[in-house]
């Protein structure tokens, strides 16, 4: 299963080749996962058996340039979409702590802070993970170059020979 950015450049079967009935796809801006994020991961993990779950963040991120800018500002959008920043805003705070300056060491962080979250808040996901069911993995997606690279990983990934689509 892969839980991505919103970003329409982010179309996950597109940019895995996939078909229909072959993902479980969850998206939010900035891969931001709340509580109903959690459950439908969740879902695709204990309910449908994914083996994978797949973060995929990606080089200048709207979201995490919006936070980084709320950040550097001290303005946080009004709406709900104050909450998408604000969860975004941790990432930026520790990119920035270690040093960085440039919204892709942002993203980065933001990836490997999402798949460290997601194992650290589901039980479920984490038990799974420490039994070797399932994997999550967390990629960056460089839009001009339509390439990923592997950021952080949790569990057991599967290599592409694993892959019945190869
Ligand atoms: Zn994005």
């Amino acid at each position: 299963m892969l839980f991505g950015c919103s970003d329409s450049r982010l179309a996950a079967e597109i940019i895995f080749d996939r078909g229909l009935g072959d993902l479980f796809v969850v998206r939010t801006a900035g891969h931001v996962a709340g509580p109903e994020v959690l459950g439908s991961i969740e879902y695709g993990v204990s309910v449908l058996g994914a083996p994978l779950v797949v973060v995929l963040g990606h080089d200048s991120c709207g979201a995490v340039t919006a936070a980084s800018v709320a950040d550097r500002d001290g303005n946080v959008p009004v709406g709900y979409l104050g909450d998408v920043v604000e969860r975004v805003m941790p990432s930026v705070l520790s990119a920035r702590a270690a040093g960085h300056t440039d919204i892709d060491a942002f993203v980065r962080t933001h990836i490997r802070r999402t798949v460290d979250g997601l194992v650290g808040r589901s039980v479920l996901l984490a038990t799974e993970v420490a039994a070797g069911r399932c994997a999550v993995v967390g990629l960056s997606y460089r839009l001009a170059e339509s390439t990923v690279d592997m950021v952080n990983s949790h569990g057991p990934v599967p290599t592409v020979s694993d892959n019945p689509h190869q």
